[in-house]
């Protein structure tokens, strides 16, 4: 399978790191991962049609995951999409999209009314809520969704994704927590987030050090992060959701090596890895 990295970013704004994303490809299907801000115009870029993603998984309901889902469906019409789309998120998604689908029904009827497109099925979610453990089923895909620990964030999940005895697990937000460490174990790939320690230098009202310390908090620390994958045993670390989005690269590969024993790969948006 294939993993590209659609954003690598966070909620600030970064036209080199877009809102966080992922797609995964395999020979029969393609899913996608969030869909933060730019995902449409990444999918684009890296040549994939919004009209043929499988299905959308989301980690959790935070903005800077969910900001695009109107735009990803809207514009799967426009790319002449005839089929509904399949939406696994966690308690409260099925809330969230029908809320969307109402904020923009009067638009979207006169569209589809002045437009006379064929189809309108795009238009259609079909939308499975998590338990706190599970498996679905994708094509030739099999993905294993596990609870992490983004506290206060009541619901939020990491995956694993299973093809051909390859596995690649995501950990979406979180903190570290024991859940990841358990899932995450001889990953052939971890996509994991990362806060990065002592890039944030100034403080002031709107970023005041509480600011700071409560969003490090629900998030993985640099300092940390090579130790989580070291104790998952993972044979290759990337880091994503990057938090800020500029940074000392040296120095975070330095700081992650020293606990994670080998060098991890930096994120960036349109990477591709083969796994
Ligand atoms: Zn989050
Ligand atoms: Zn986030």
């Amino acid at each position: 399978m294939e993993l590209t990295l659609l954003g690598t970013g966070c909620p600030k704004v970064d036209h080199k790191r877009f809102g966080p994303s992922n797609l995964i490809t395999s020979k029969q299907a393609k899913i996608l991962i969030d869909c933060g801000s730019g995902v449409t115009q990444r999918l684009d870029e890296a040549k994939v049609s919004t009209a043929d993603i499988d299905a959308l998984f989301l980690t959790h309901l935070h903005s800077d995951h969910v900001v695009d889902l109107y735009q990803l469906i809207i514009s799967s019409w426009h790319s002449y999409r005839i089929k509904p789309w399949k939406i696994f998120g966690p308690k409260g998604t099925k809330k969230f999209v029908t809320n969307i689908m109402k904020a923009w029904q009067d638009e979207r009827n006169l569209r589809i009314k002045y437009e006379s497109r064929s189809s309108t099925k795009a238009f259609k979610t079909t939308i499975k809520e998590f338990k706190n453990l599970g498996k679905v089923k994708i094509k030739d895909i099999n993905i294993e969704y596990f609870e992490v620990d983004h506290r206060p964030v009541k619901y939020a999940y990491g995956f694993n994704f299973l093809y051909k005895r390859k596995k690649l697990t995501i950990s979406g937000d979180t903190k570290p927590c024991e859940n990841l460490i358990k899932y995450a174990q001889n990953a052939d790939v971890l996509l994991h987030e990362v806060f990065i320690d002592g890039e944030f230098k100034e403080t002031n009202k709107m970023r005041t050090k509480k600011t700071l310390h409560n969003v490090r908090n629900y998030h993985t620390p640099s300092t940390i992060v090579g130790k989580v994958a070291k104790l998952t045993k993972a044979k290759k670390l990337i880091l994503t959701h990057l938090v800020p989005t500029k940074f000392d690269e040296k120095k975070l590969k330095k700081t992650v090596k020293i606990d994670f024993g080998k060098n991890p790969i930096i994120g960036k948006d349109l990477l591709k890895i083969r796994i």
